[in-house]
């Protein structure tokens, strides 16, 4: 290949990748995107994007079923040294936030190191030579240092339904819309009643013959203030940046004082609660619909969702809320406990992600050999989110425990960025070949986050998929945003072994 071919090809995300990198991002959301940037920016060009999807995005990328937008204000979903003066609505849908990331990945110059259609499969630490060895569907590389920003919410989950395997008509996931498939006219079974779900049934209600919504819990909704942007704000905010970046910072302190209703004063969210009871009375009078859709556990346990479209839905002629579980699925039809059948044309599956079992901790193996899952055994742990004793130079960006239901997740991945940031810049000024956070440093967080946990509505309030199959919340942070920011701001060397000149331990912090 020429030179020119080979740099075409890197511009168009083909090829394989190089054999050596200095840092191998695997991923290229917002977080991985904002990793590969942030190198970039401060001139450490030794790097490559190892993505699978066939453009960049991730989840905003693979997300794409009708009424797909973001349920965080687009001032602050978005990335802090981007600012995107341009946006339509002030909260932004999926193909808008998809081509926000595609710009940025083209105007800060980050195409020549991303590998598209490129899956890691394995990455094993190497403890002789201080490299990972990394195989993807494109070849294989060595990398000094892994980052590994796959994303939380990626893999979906299917739950294994009974009798799924006879159905004879037509079966996705929300995560994976099938737009070849035509709903007009068809008799649609919507399973799960989350974040996605109530986005895309009422986007496909009014074109579909009858649309089931099987509901195993009720959500707890609340009146979007979601509406289309000015052109005035959009010139003002061109104009005057700072603007926006005030504006920004508004949402960012209302978001945060949320926290103070889920962790610090449960008592506040009955004020939510009162709000969302308004809410949904003010759509449905029907009482037995009204029992339905009126949630059994405490506000905030699970994701507060926003939507002025969810009520009015469900109250559609040809919609039927079900209640019962799901007992069987017949070739033709949805069987439920209470013995009706609900004949369908159409599965689709709203039923969320696997979270607690990512796919990325049983490909990257560490020190001893054994995989992220087996150290984890099911309880995923990392410390500030990040680093996992045993595996040592890899980062992961959104790991374990920096998960939030208020906040934007793209404030998280910014500084963890700048903690993997500091630590290249330690190791550098070190000579560290390689760092691994000490055990006792990470049991120790773990026990503090563990006890910060405590007591707060997202571990006492219901069940969900926060907690593992331990029952311990290893997905979200339990205080305020900016603690975390706080704690990831400078890399705390004295919490590593440092593996260079000296292997000896420097001072651990109580
Ligand atoms: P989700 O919130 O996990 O909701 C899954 C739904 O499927 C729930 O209603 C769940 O019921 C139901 N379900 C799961 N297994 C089931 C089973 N075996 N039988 C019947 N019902 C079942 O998933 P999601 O809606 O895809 O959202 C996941 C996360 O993605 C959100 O929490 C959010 O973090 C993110 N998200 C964000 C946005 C955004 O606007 N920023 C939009 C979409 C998604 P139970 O409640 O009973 O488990």
């Amino acid at each position: 290949m020429t030179a020119t071919e080979e740099q075409t090809n890197a511009q168009d995300g083909a090829g394989a990748p190089p054999d050596q990198v200095d840092v191998a991002v695997i991923g290229s959301g917002f977080s991985g995107l904002g990793m590969a940037i942030r190198l970039k920016q401060e001139g450490l060009d030794d790097f490559v994007v190892l993505e699978r999807g066939d453009e960049v995005g991730g989840t905003w990328h693979f997300n794409t079923y009708p009424g797909c937008a973001c349920d965080v204000p687009s001032h602050l979903y978005s990335y802090s040294f981007a600012l995107n003066p341009d946006w339509s609505e002030t909260y932004s849908r999926q193909p808008e936030i998809g081509a926000y990331l595609r710009r940025c990945a083209d105007d800060f110059g980050v195409r020549p190191q991303i590998r598209l259609g490129c899956q890691v499969t394995s990455a094993a630490w190497d403890e002789e030579d201080g490299r990972w060895d990394i195989e993807t569907t494109r070849g294989s590389l060595r990398a000094r240092v892994l980052v590994a920003a796959p994303g939380p919410l990626f893999e979906p989950k299917w739950p294994p339904l009974p009798g799924l395997d006879r159905f004879e008509g037509h079966v996705f996931h929300s995560a994976r819309w099938d737009h070849d498939h035509d709903l007009a006219g068809k008799r649609v079974a919507a399973i799960g009643t989350g974040a996605s779900a109530i986005q895309f049934v009422p986007a496909i209600q009014p074109e579909v013959e009858r649309l089931h919504v099987f509901q195993r819990t009720a959500p707890w909704v609340m009146p979007h203030t979601t509406r289309s942007t000015k052109p005035l704000e959009r010139r003002l905010y061109n104009a005057v940046p700072a603007l926006q970046r005030l504006a920004r910072g508004g949402v960012y302190v209302a978001r945060e004082s949320l926290v103070l209703g889920f962790v610090k004063r449960p008592k506040l969210m009955g004020v939510v609660e009162r709000i969302a009871r308004q809410h949904m009375r003010r759509h449905i009078s029907d009482p037995a619909l009204l029992a339905k859709v009126t949630p059994d556990y405490t506000i905030g346990c699970k994701r507060i969702l926003p939507s002025n479209r969810w009520y009015e839905a469900l109250v559609q002629p040809n919609v039927e809320l079900v209640t019962d579980a799901i007992a069987e699925v017949r070739p033709r039809s949805i069987v439920t406990s209470d013995g009706s059948e609900h004949e369908v044309d159409t599965i689709i599956f709203g039923t969320g992600f696997r979270v607690t079992e990512m796919p990325a901790s049983s490909f990257i193996r560490g020190r001893d050999g054994r995989t992220l899952a087996e150290t984890w055994g099911g309880s995923p742990r990392a410390y500030r989110g990040a680093t996992i004793a045993g595996f040592p130079n890899l980062f992961m960006l959104l790991g374990p425990n920096t998960g939030l239901g208020h906040s934007s997740m793209i404030y998280m991945a910014e500084s963890q960025i700048a903690y993997v940031m500091d630590a290249l810049r330690v190791m550098a000024e070190r000579g560290a070949t390689a760092v691994d956070v000490w055990a006792d440093v990470q049991r120790d967080y773990n026990a503090r986050i563990d006890a910060q946990l405590e007591g707060t509505v997202w571990n006492t309030g219901c069940s969900s998929w926060y907690l593992d199959d331990t029952g311990r919340n290893g997905t979200l942070w339990p205080d305020w945003t900016w603690r975390f920011r706080q704690r990831t701001a400078r890399f705390d060397a004295e919490s590593y072994r440092l593996r260079s000149r000296s292997e000896s331990r420097t001072a651990v912090p109580a």
